[in-house]
């Protein structure tokens, strides 16, 4: 089981920012309001997350860490209306499988209880205090699987890769205080008062947050809402389009293709914008389970989808004078 273990820790666990996606959606799914991501050394040393959610029970522990198991879905027909980020029972075990991880953690604030797991294999589980919440360590990431560490990159590269998706996860719960640190160094901090704008400027800057269009509009099926920049002042490129499905950050080219179209006219082609748009769509509507990371996803009514998100676009940016 180690080494089955290993191999499917590859597919969720590339690299130091996959854990932090994996921990803080956890976090997300516990209906936390206050996530916070420290890590040194670039996650290779440790990565820390640490959250208010509904905690884990003692009993409940040994399963978290176990492979396919979830709390998240019970039957088959869940499998098709997945209002959670996490459904596959993956993450812990993956992580677990090539690290040391330590939880601490609570369901209530009176009794909680601390555990220990390295490369598949509980060490330890006590009794411990612990505040609402859940706290989860992860140490010496990789230690039992070089290769995969031969396969990261530069140090500056891998502190970029968890830094955006803190950003995106970040954009996409405005509701949910955000704080990132590096090595002591606060990278990012969101206060959790639903302001996405401001959360915008926290990361963008304020000046281009200051002048974004508002997007909303809606259909039987769909509703988008969001912030899309201005495209008078605005050079950017795709990178800077955070798409969120159901509160999920997702990287989907023709929903990518069809928010540049909108932005896009014949005065000013090509031009990207820095938006985040947010999708909010009936679950049966989008099958998430077609790759271990979930970041991919197969959508029912894509052009319909597609079409809308041109319009809801070109019209938001109409109503400002160009
Ligand atoms: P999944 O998210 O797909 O269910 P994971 O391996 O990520 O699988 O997590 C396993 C289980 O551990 C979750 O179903 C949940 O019950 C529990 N869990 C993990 N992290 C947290 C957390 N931060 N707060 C509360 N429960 C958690
Ligand atoms: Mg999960």
């Amino acid at each position: 089981p180690e080494l089955t273990n290993q191999i499917a820790a590859g597919e969720v666990i590339e690299r130091p920012a996959s854990v932090v996606k994996e921990l803080c959606e956890n976090s997300l799914d516990a209906g936390s309001t206050r996530i916070r991501i420290d890590f040194i050394d670039a996650g290779l040393k440790q990565v820390t997350v640490q959250d208010n959610g509904s905690g884990i029970a003692k009993d409940q522990i040994d399963l978290a860490f176990t492979r396919h198991a979830t709390s998240k879905i019970a039957t088959e027909r869940d499998l098709f209306n997945i209002s959670t980020l996490g459904f596959r029972g993956e993450a812990l075990a993956s992580i677990a499988a090539v690290s040391h991880v330590e939880v601490v953690t609570s369901s209530d604030n009176l009794g909680g209880v601390r555990a220990v797991f390295s490369g598949s294999e509980k060490k330890l589980q006590e009794d411990a205090a612990s505040p609402k919440g859940t706290k989860i360590s992860v140490s010496d990431l990789f230690f039992n699987t070089p290769a995969r560490l031969k396969y990261l990159r530069s140090e500056r590269t891998e502190i970029l890769k968890i830094v955006d998706i803190v950003n995106r996860l970040a954009l996409g719960h405005p509701d949910v205080a955000f704080t990132l640190t590096n090595n002591g160094k606060v990278l990012l901090k969101t206060n959790g008062r639903n302001d996405l704008r401001q959360d915008i400027a926290n990361i963008y800057g304020r000046q281009l947050a200051e002048k974004m269009d508002v997007l909303k509009n809606s259909s039987p099926d769909f509703k988008i809402t969001g912030l899309i920049s201005d495209p008078n002042t605005t050079r950017s490129n795709r990178n800077f389009i955070s798409l969120l499905l159901n509160g999920r950050y997702i990287k989907n080219y023709r929903l990518t293709q069809a928010i540049i179209a909108g932005y896009g006219s014949k005065l000013r082609p090509r031009r990207y914008p820095i938006a985040v748009v947010k999708i909010e769509l009936d679950p049966l509507l989008v099958d998430v389970n077609v790759h271990p990371t979930k970041q991919e996803v197969r959508l029912s009514k894509e052009q319909e989808l597609e079409r809308l998100l041109t319009t809801s676009i070109s019209e938001a940016l109409e109503k400002t004078p160009q």
